[in-house]
């Protein structure tokens, strides 16, 4: 089954760059796919796309088989809260709240049932239940990214879009994030797709689109 259909995506930014010329590519449920290519080559620009967190020039993005273009604002803020979440490089966790309270207060945001129930499993799951009352500042980047990705579950997305996720985090820490990521894909069935520069993280992928100055090469 689709889950994400991008055809002959064009970007061009208003100050003339085009990032994205022609990019077409869809992604089944259930895959692990990265989005792979030197850095500029687009891939934060195809994220924000499919996550309809951005309009493309040009093309369009179909997700779950409708069309992002098709729909109102109100239906897209539906989807963008609901079925598909976002992890970025940089964590935005919010400052001054504790890590149990950054997934709480999403799950009020969304209207979500059994929120705390939730979130004490998911950090469970997440090997931070010894961090719960601590603040973002106090804890390390790998940990931070782990609050982010806990964030990201309690509205349970059935599509997961990360960019650059371990960018500001050491290899070690790095790789536990995607084993992670990996049992979310293998047991809960959550599709993912992650962009990244780094050619080291190439063996975790079912598949990968490679760009290069805005194009699919592979
Ligand atoms: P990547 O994620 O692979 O580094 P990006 O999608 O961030 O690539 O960027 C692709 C190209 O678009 C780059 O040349 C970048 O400088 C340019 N770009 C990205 N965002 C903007 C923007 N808001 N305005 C103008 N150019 C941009
Ligand atoms: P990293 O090298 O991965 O960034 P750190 O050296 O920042 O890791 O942190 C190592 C451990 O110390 C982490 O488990 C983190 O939670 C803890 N830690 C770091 N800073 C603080 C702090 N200000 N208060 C409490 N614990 C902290």
């Amino acid at each position: 089954k689709e889950i994400v259909r991008a055809e002959n995506l064009w970007k061009v930014y208003p100050d003339g760059t085009k990032a994205l010329r022609g990019v077409s590519f869809s992604v089944g449920k259930g895959e692990f796919v990265g989005v792979m290519g030197p850095s500029g080559s687009g891939k934060s620009t195809l994220l924000h796309l499919v996550g309809g967190l951005d309009k493309p020039t040009e093309g369009e993005v179909l997700l779950f088989g409708k069309s992002l273009s098709g729909m109102g604002e109100d239906e897209l803020a539906q989807f963008r809260k609901r079925k598909v979440a976002y992890i970025f490089q940089f964590y935005y966790l919010l400052e001054d709240f504790n890590v149990l309270e950054n997934l709480l207060i999403i799950g009020e945001l969304l209207d979500i049932k059994d929120t705390e129930e939730k979130a004490l499993r998911i950090l469970d799951f997440l090997r931070l239940s010894h961090r719960l009352k601590h603040k973002p500042y106090q804890l390390s980047g790998g940990e931070q990214q782990r609050v982010a990705i806990g964030r990201a579950l309690i509205s349970e997305p059935a599509l997961i879009l990360a960019d650059e996720p371990t960018g500001n985090i050491d290899w070690e820490e790095g790789r536990k994030i995607f084993e992670l990521f990996k049992k979310l894909n293998e047991e809960e069935g959550i599709t993912f797709i992650v962009a990244t520069h780094n050619p080291d993280l190439k063996p975790f992928f079912h598949r990968i689109v490679s760009l290069k100055d805005g194009e699919v090469v592979a």
